[in-house]
């Protein structure tokens, strides 16, 4: 599924590699090096849990506003290990996000070697994220990724002893920043001085930080389901767990169609024959065929007699019809899973 790094795609040579998210403040990492006259390689890594389906292209271009080349590259299959088993642990939410860091720590650094560069940096705020932004905890993820010493943070340097680049006096430590705390005035000053006028707002990038995914995927992960087709099907659709499958409801017409264009494979899909959602279920007998039939006529508009006629369709093959009433909206939610409660 992954496309892995290929040495010999990059036989350009750079001077430092930047962790890049795509937010304000890696951007900014890359301006304040750029400035330095240093060769810059913006490395982003494409993860599974980014809003939208992943994309599986490793891409190489040179981005015009920050003025330096940028690497897109998938992560490899190792990822979804890291997330799964994290030896931090998580944080508010499933995001395990020092795990997660030294995994993309460690990764930038074998591609800062294939380039040639001095070391990696990063757009790094001390103090910004209460998980993985205390020096403690910047630290520790530095140590544990064998970088100790080497990664160089352009935004926060001043609260750090200086990195090899600025030891070696590859990276020029007076023309780096002392910024912290979750403010982001500071950033947004120095974006008016690079020049940088598009920039994402701070959340969203992450869909391990938001809880209602969350719920979906420890729920995936309790029942051994995290592939990495799992993890892009929960980013769509109301998720019902009965009697251990897994049924998912179809919320506008884009994540029906989603449904029948990607996840089909070899799930029942059940379409009303009134205006509503479609529902994908995994393995099913008969009890839970109806069950799903009955939340998708739940969502419908239109009932007949109170009752809806339903299609079952499996590797696009019509299987059966059903005659179904709506499920009762407060028996169908005790198999809804829910968002995380954080009260
Ligand atoms: S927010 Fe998500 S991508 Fe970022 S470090 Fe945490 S787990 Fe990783």
């Amino acid at each position: 599924m992954f496309i892995r790094f290929q040495k010999s795609t990059m036989n350009k040579k750079y001077d430092i590699v930047v962790l890049y998210s795509g937010g304000l403040d890696s951007k900014l990492a890359c301006k304040i090096l750029a400035s330095q006259n240093l060769s810059v390689l913006a490395v982003k890594f494409l993860h599974p849990f980014s809003p939208d389906l992943m994309r599986t292209k490793t891409l190489h271009y040179f981005d015009e506003q920050l003025g330096v080349d940028v690497l897109e590259i998938p992560t490899d299959d190792d990822y979804l290990e890291t997330i799964l088993h994290p030896k931090y642990g998580y944080g508010a939410n499933a995001n395990p996000c020092i795990d997660c860091k030294i995994y993309f720590f460690k990764k930038a650094f074998e591609i800062s070697r294939d380039v040639g560069a001095a070391g990696i940096a990063t757009g790094e705020v001390l103090g910004q994220r209460p998980f993985s932004q205390r020096k403690d905890a910047m630290e520790l993820i530095e140590k544990s990724a064998g970088l100790r010493g080497k990664i160089v943070r352009p935004l926060c340097a001043k609260f750090f002893k200086p990195s090899q680049p600025e030891i070696d006096g590859i990276v020029n430590r007076e023309l780096l920043y002392g910024i912290r705390g979750r403010g982001r005035k500071e950033q947004i000053e120095l974006a008016k001085k690079f020049g940088i006028r598009e920039y994402p707002s701070p959340a969203g990038g992450c869909l391990l930080t938001d809880p209602e995914y969350s719920a979906k995927f420890f729920d995936a992960r309790e029942h051994g389901e995290i592939t990495f087709e799992t993890t892009q099907l929960l980013k769509f659709g109301r998720h019902f767990r009965f009697r251990g499958r897994r049924i998912v409801v179809g919320r506008n017409r884009r994540e029906n169609e989603i449904f029948e264009k990607i996840f089909l494979n070899n799930r029942f899909l059940i379409v009303p024959s009134v205006k509503g959602p479609s529902a994908l279920v995994d393995e099913a007998d008969d009890e839970i065929l109806r069950f799903a039939a009955s939340i998708v006529a739940r969502y419908c508009r239109t009932q007949v007699n109170n009752y809806v006629e339903v299609r079952v369709f499996r590797k696009n093959s019509f299987v059966r019809s059903l005659k179904v009433a709506p499920a009762d909206p407060i028996y169908a939610e005790k198999f809804l899973i829910r968002k995380i409660d954080k009260s």
